[in-house]
């Protein structure tokens, strides 16, 4: 039996620690995200439909954060959909609650089939791919501000913005040329609401092994959705490997 009342969050921490050695060897990291129903229910309480439709690909949009509490089945996918519903403008937060439903659905057929291409990928690469994660990314020491920050971001909080998993995704996969699988697992080890359905099928989706063509961005597309915030200041700014049209990458990338 787990003990439950601590005198400090502390004393939590070090708790866990000792009855999860396997998780703390990944790193000293303890997320400020808070667990159980009361901080759940602030952060449902704080959800707007609306402003969520208008802004939720930017970075710094009013995005929901309640993905670790309804992959632990601290909020329910009823609740949270009727919470929608009863908002004016719901439809997309509901169309979003609905992928995390279908990705659940398949993965109730699939089972282990999740780690698995489940359809041959829509365009080739030139290179051949590589099983391993190369050791710069994982250790945040690619050069480029955003990928960097990612990492830095996901292995300190446990969270990634959706756009910012799309980004990390595709380029691992697109540009590193790296089987989706061994980003996966990364992703599955550091994210809070980290989950084998919505993740590793998100992952596939961007490698169009679940989906009809692979999900590429280029700079302008993350310039916009983070304010700039990673190029200004980014070492490989004049090397940026998302600095083309889409057609340029395209043709770097597949052709
Ligand atoms: C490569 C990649 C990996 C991902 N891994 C996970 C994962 O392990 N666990 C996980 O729950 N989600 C995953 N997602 C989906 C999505 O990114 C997260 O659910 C979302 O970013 C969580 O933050 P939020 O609660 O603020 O989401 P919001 O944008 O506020 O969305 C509200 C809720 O809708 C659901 N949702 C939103 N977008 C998606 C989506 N694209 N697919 C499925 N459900 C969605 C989530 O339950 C989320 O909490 C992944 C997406 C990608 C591209």
């Amino acid at each position: 039996m787990m003990r439950r009342e601590f005198g400090s969050r502390e004393e939590l921490v070090e708790y866990l620690k000792m009855e999860f050695p396997e998780s703390s060897a990944h790193g000293e990291a303890v997320s400020g995200t808070r667990g159980g129903r009361r901080a759940a229910q602030a952060l449902f309480d704080r959800v707007n439909p609306d402003r969520y439709a208008r802004s939720r690909n930017f970075l710094s949009g009013a995005v929901t954060r309640l993905a670790p509490y309804l992959r632990h089945g601290v909020l329910t996918m009823g609740e949270v959909r009727r919470g929608a519903l009863g908002q004016p403008n719901p439809e997309k937060l509901v169309q979003e609650y609905a992928w995390r439903d279908y990705w659940r659905r398949v993965y109730g057929q699939i089972g282990e089939g999740v780690w698995e291409d489940r359809e041959e990928p829509k365009r080739q690469g030139r290179a051949a791919q590589q099983w391993e994660l190369p050791a710069d990314v994982p250790a945040a020491e690619t050069g480029l501000a955003c990928m960097d920050g990612f990492v830095t971001e996901l292995k300190s909080t446990g969270y990634l913005h959706n756009h910012a998993r799309m980004w990390f995704a595709a380029y691992v996969i697109h540009w590193r040329r790296v089987r989706w699988q061994s980003a996966a697992r990364f992703f599955l080890t550091h994210l809070l609401d980290g989950d084998p359905a919505s993740n590793n099928l998100s992952f596939q989706w961007v490698a169009s092994t679940f989906g009809s063509k692979p999900y590429i961005f280029n700079r302008e597309n993350l310039e916009k959705y983070t304010a700039g915030e990673y190029c200004l200041g980014c070492g490989r700014n004049q090397d940026c490997p998302f600095g083309k049209s889409y057609e340029a990458i395209d043709q770097e990338l597949f052709r």
